[in-house]
């Protein structure tokens, strides 16, 4: 009789049984076995306080589940916005990820930064000192961002172990190649972000996903630039 195991069972199975053949050949085993990589892009979203939400959605207006993403906690909310940039153009249904934060700040394309007519800086989730600001329009308001609009420094999010796995820390880069159908796609300065509540997932934007045919890949791999 076979029983499909449930993935981390599965995983930590296969660790011991290379261990036992590796301590039988009288060798040490390498290691651990190589953890799973998903790559996921991020189509453009907004962060929001819990007061700005209010301003857009109303007193006492909270974020509700539209899907829960990878990351633990993490979700794409039902409420979308409406963003107005410095020269007046208009990106319409942008939607807003929660839990809320103490940062409001917007996560755009190359693509967006061109229709909108802006520059929008690269930079990791947080460091929004000096970046464009926008208007954000809701049901019950209207937003000024002084600045917080942001083109997202691809990353990769991992637990301690493994940053222990890859031998990297945190605020390190790496390289990620993407194997897909046709052509490879190397992204050189992947941010490498660790938090004991991180869950092994590499975020690139809508961009750089369809750049490297993401849809398609057969195979994805980070290793030290
Ligand atoms: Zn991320």
């Amino acid at each position: 009789m076979s029983t499909a195991l449930p993935v981390e069972n599965r995983s930590t199975v296969e660790a011991l049984v290379r261990e036992a053949l590796y301590r039988q050949m009288g060798r040490k085993a390498p290691a651990g076995p190589t953890p799973v990589l998903l790559v996921n892009s991020s189509a453009r979203h907004m962060h929001i306080s819990p007061e700005n939400l209010e301003v857009l959605f109303g007193k006492g207006a909270e974020l509700t589940v539209h899907k829960m993403l990878y990351q633990e906690g993490q979700f794409a909310s039902q409420q979308t916005v409406t963003m107005i940039g410095p020269r007046k153009r208009i990106i319409p249904n942008l939607r807003i990820l929660g839990p809320c934060r103490n940062l409001t700040q917007v996560e755009l394309s190359l693509t967006d930064s061109v229709q909108l007519g802006i520059d929008i800086p690269i930079r990791a989730s947080g460091n929004i000192e000096g970046t464009p600001g926008c208007y954000i329009m809701g049901p019950k308001g209207m937003l000024e961002m002084k600045n917080g609009v942001i083109r997202a420094w691809r990353h990769v999010h991992m637990s301690p172990e493994d940053a222990k796995h890859y031998g990297v820390k945190h605020m390190d880069t790496v390289t990620l190649k993407v194997t897909a159908k046709d052509c490879t796609t190397r992204f050189d300065d992947l941010l490498v972000r660790v938090d004991p509540t991180f869950k092994l997932e590499v975020h690139i934007d809508t961009d750089e996903a369809n750049a490297c045919d993401l849809e398609h890949a057969s195979k994805v791999e980070i290793f030290k630039s």
